[in-house]
């Protein structure tokens, strides 16, 4: 159910205390010369309306803007790990006033991580009913290693958006035969100044991503979150 397409009633009559919402974070950051700012937001937007689909959850809209720092000089806009965090509990919070007791946080952007962590401390200190929080990033449901508008990203873009620009497509940083230690450096590197590390903006190589590698990727994230989120709501995981 899309929350943000339907009438007061409606909403009313499915906010009960077993009710789960879903808030999908993305982010507007520069994806290369060849995919659109919004990538991050396209990515987890679709992903959280499908895992919604399947399991019945109230899809919140999406926070499009995330903690995006790293990438200036390269357009970025971004919200502080401060804000973006306070702009989540004050939702679950409100969640909570309109007795929705569940809520699952899908990330879509690697930048937001430090925003997500203790949420469920501070939240349980402004609610009267206990709330559980599920916070999941979604490339941590794909054997593929994540990238940034490389293979992996580019490919799911093609599977759910017209913005491709494919042939403005360019490798980027190809992390390939580092050691850990290198890889580790670069990272930690990466996450300060993006643009410092890779130059064009790009992690990974997206020349060779089709629209079936995006298709399938897609359905193993899709198919592992719902499976996952299925096992923490009945507390058999
Ligand atoms: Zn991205």
């Amino acid at each position: 159910m899309i929350v943000r397409d339907l009438v007061n009633t409606d909403i009313l009559k499915l906010t009960k205390r077993k009710s789960v919402a879903l808030i999908p974070v993305g982010s507007i950051e520069q994806h290369g010369p060849h995919l659109p700012v919004s990538t991050d937001s396209d990515i987890v937007s679709h992903i959280a309306r499908q895992v919604s689909d399947k399991n019945g959850f109230l899809l919140l809209p999406t926070i499009q803007y995330g903690v995006s720092f790293e990438h200036h000089p390269f357009f970025n806009m971004s919200v502080s790990t401060r804000t973006l965090q306070k702009i989540l509990v004050e939702l679950c919070v409100s969640l909570s006033k309109n007795h929705i007791d569940t809520v699952i946080i899908l990330n879509g952007h690697h930048g937001n991580q430090d925003a997500l962590k203790k949420l469920q401390d501070k939240v349980s200190k402004m609610v009267r009913v206990k709330q559980r929080i599920f916070v999941y990033s979604y490339w941590h449901f794909m054997k593929r290693k994540f990238d940034h508008a490389g293979f992996v990203e580019t490919s799911i873009m093609l599977a759910i958006s017209d913005k491709v620009l494919m042939k403005k497509a360019k490798k980027g940083l190809i992390p390939d035969n580092l050691s850990r230690n290198e890889l580790n450096r670069l990272n930690k590197k990466a996450n300060k100044s993006f643009i410092s590390v890779t130059k064009n903006g790009v992690w990974g190589d997206p020349t060779l991503a089709t629209v079936k590698d995006g298709k399938a990727i897609l359905s193993e994230i899709i198919s592992n979150i719902v499976k996952e989120s299925q096992t923490c709501l009945t507390g058999t995981g």
